[in-house]
């Protein structure tokens, strides 16, 4: 995949930021803003997310946003339901923009301009994705949230966030979870789980670790985006991760 002018000018852009990632692309599952209910949106996580968001956009870091449909609809359970696989996938693509638009009326309440792009056309309710549309959202310091993923079903927000980040010319793609950074095996079940500070594309694909899907991990190395895994619980943390400070583990070459 080559990379493009627009791409090479933000990397320029990059060296002269304060910041140590100038654009960045933050991933947030639908999970995280479900917070403690076992189903839909907790306004608090959004709120929560909203901040942080917002602590990063005062130091001038111009910032996308993917988040996912998990804590809505899945198009792998679809099938249980007896809905086709790909009628499943469509839904959790729109669940995807209803988390989409959540996470706007949270930013704006914080006064930072958003605008949601989906993937798939919605006319009334936001803006289709034009990649060079979006490419001014972001020259002009507005978040842009990217919702209804790749578009496409057998996809996932992974591949959208990794898709975007690349269209976007992004410095680094963030990857918020509950733990601080990529483990061997889950924390929260495993106490022996080991933490990794560092690790290549390919050591996270030939020891499957689960961090993201590998078509993901795959597109932010064929774009060398290198990919920040780190814990969003912890206020001020997204800040921290975009300056490469605090706790995270960086996946790059
Ligand atoms: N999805 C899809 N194509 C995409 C992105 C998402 O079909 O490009 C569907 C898929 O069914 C997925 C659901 O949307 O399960 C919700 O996205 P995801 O599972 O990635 O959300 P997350 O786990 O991050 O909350």
């Amino acid at each position: 995949m080559a990379k493009n002018s627009c791409q090479e000018t933000a990397k320029k852009q990059a060296k002269k930021s304060t910041t140590s990632y100038r654009r960045v692309l933050l991933k947030i599952s639908g999970e995280f803003i479900m917070g403690d209910f076992t189903y839909g949106i907790d306004p608090k996580m959004v709120d929560w997310v909203a901040r942080e968001i917002y602590l990063v956009s005062k130091s001038g870091a111009e910032i996308c946003l993917v988040i996912g449909g998990g804590n809505i609809f899945r198009g792998i359970s679809a099938e249980v339901a007896g809905i086709e696989r790909v009628t499943g996938d469509y839904m959790g693509m729109l669940a995807t923009i209803i988390n989409s638009l959540a996470m706007q009326s949270a930013l704006e309440r914080h006064n930072i301009q958003t605008r949601v792009m989906s993937a798939l056309p919605i006319a009334a309710v936001c803006e289709p994705y034009i990649r060079r549309r979006a490419m001014r959202h972001m020259d002009k310091g507005r978040v842009v949230i990217f919702a209804a993923g790749t578009g496409n079903p057998f996809f996932t927000t992974d591949t959208a966030a990794a898709l975007r980040a690349s269209e976007m010319g992004c410095h680094a793609l963030l990857k918020a979870t509950k733990v601080d950074g990529v483990y061997d095996a889950d924390p929260m079940k495993v106490s022996t789980a080991k933490r990794y500070d560092r690790l290549s594309y390919m050591e996270v694909l030939t020891r499957d670790l689960k961090v993201m899907d590998a078509s993901a991990i795959l597109l932010a190395r064929e774009n060398d985006i290198p990919i920040l895994v780190f814990s969003i619980n912890h206020s001020g943390a997204f800040a921290d991760v975009v300056q490469a400070k605090g706790r995270y583990t960086i996946i790059t070459e």
